[in-house]
C-alpha cells in the first residue's frame, strides 16, 4: 500500500502526541516528535547556562554550538516509543518539565536553530510512511504532506491536561502556572517571525476539548483510511 506523510500540528498541549503516537502504531508509520526536538536544544543552553535572568537566549553562542549538536531519537526497548537523545544521552524525561517548557519558545523561535531542525525532519521524511506532529510541519516542513491535521482545544483543557500528566510522571507542577506557560507558548508560537504557527489552509481542523481519547483516535484512523484509499 502506498504511504503517505501525515502532518499534525496544532497548540501545546492539546493530545498532538497522543493521537500522532496512536496513528503511527496503528499504520506501522515511524512517530517523530518534533517538539521533543526543540526541547533537546533548549535543554543543551539552560545546561551551558546560555539564557539570561530575563529569560533571552544568547542566541551567538547557541547558533555558534549548533553544528556540533545531535539531536537524534532511539526507540525504547520496552514501550516501542521513540526517545530523544542530546548528544546520546537520552533525555526524554528532563525536557518534559516545566523549566524546559518555559524556555523552549524563544529557542524555537530562532530561524538557525529552525533551520537547522526542519532540514534534519525532512531528512526523516524521505521515504514517507511517518507520522510526524509540532507546530509548522504541513506548513513549513511538509507542505506536501498528504494529510495534515491541526489540533486545538481551550487553554484550560490543555492546562488541566498538562497537569495531569506531569501529576502522573511524579513531576507535580501549579496548575496556575502551567495555564500561564501554555498560554504564553501559544503567544510566542503563533507570532514569531520564521515558521509561525499556523493552519495550513488544506489542513483538517479538529477541537477536541470535548472528546474522549477514544473520539479522536478513531476521527484520525477514518481521516487517514479515506486519504490512504484517495491516494
Ligand atoms: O510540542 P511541544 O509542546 O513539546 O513543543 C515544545 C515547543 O517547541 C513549542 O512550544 C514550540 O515553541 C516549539 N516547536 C516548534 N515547532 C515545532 C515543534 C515545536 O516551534 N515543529
Amino acid at each position: 500500500m502506498k504511504k503517505i506523510i501525515v502532518a499534525i500540528d496544532g497548540h501545546s498541549s492539546c493530545g498532538k502526541s497522543t493521537m500522532a503516537k496512536d496513528l503511527a502504531r496503528y499504520a506501522h508509520y515511524v512517530y517523530v516528535d518534533t517538539g521533543a526536538m526543540y526541547r533537546a536544544v533548549t535543554l543543551y543552553a539552560l545546561r551551558r547556562g546560555l539564557f539570561a535572568a530575563d529569560g533571552s537566549v544568547d542566541r551567538a553562542r547557541l547558533e555558534a554550538a549548533l553544528p556540533g549538536l545531535r539531536v537524534d531519537f532511539l526507540t525504547d526497548a520496552v514501550t516501542g516509543l521513540p526517545q530523544v537523545c542530546l548528544d546520546g544521552e537520552n533525555v526524554e524525561r528532563q525536557i518534559r518539565g516545566l523549566e524546559v517548557s518555559s524556555h523552549v519558545s524563544p529557542v524555537a523561535a530562532l530561524p538557525a536553530v529552525r533551520e537547522a531542525l526542519t532540514r534534519q525532519q525532512q531528512l526523516m521524511g524521505q521515504r514517507k510512511g511517518i507520522v510526524m506532529d509540532g507546530r509548522d510541519i504541513g506548513t513549513v516542513v511538509f507542505p506536501e504532506a498528504e494529510l495534515k491535521v491541526f489540533v486545538t482545544a481551550t487553554p484550560e483543557v490543555r492546562a488541566r491536561r498538562r497537569y495531569e500528566e506531569l501529576l502522573a510522571k511524579g513531576q507535580p507542577a501549579a496548575y496556575e502556572d502551567i495555564l500561564r506557560n501554555v498560554q504564553e507558548r501559544d503567544y510566542i508560537d503563533s507570532h514569531r517571525a520564521v515558521a509561525p504557527l499556523r493552519q495550513a489552509p488544506d489542513a483538517l481542523v479538529l477541537d477536541n476539548s470535548a472528546l474522549t481519547l477514544e473520539q479522536q483516535r478513531q476521527w484520525l484512523i477514518d481521516r487517514f483510511e479515506e486519504r490512504v484509499a484517495g491516494s
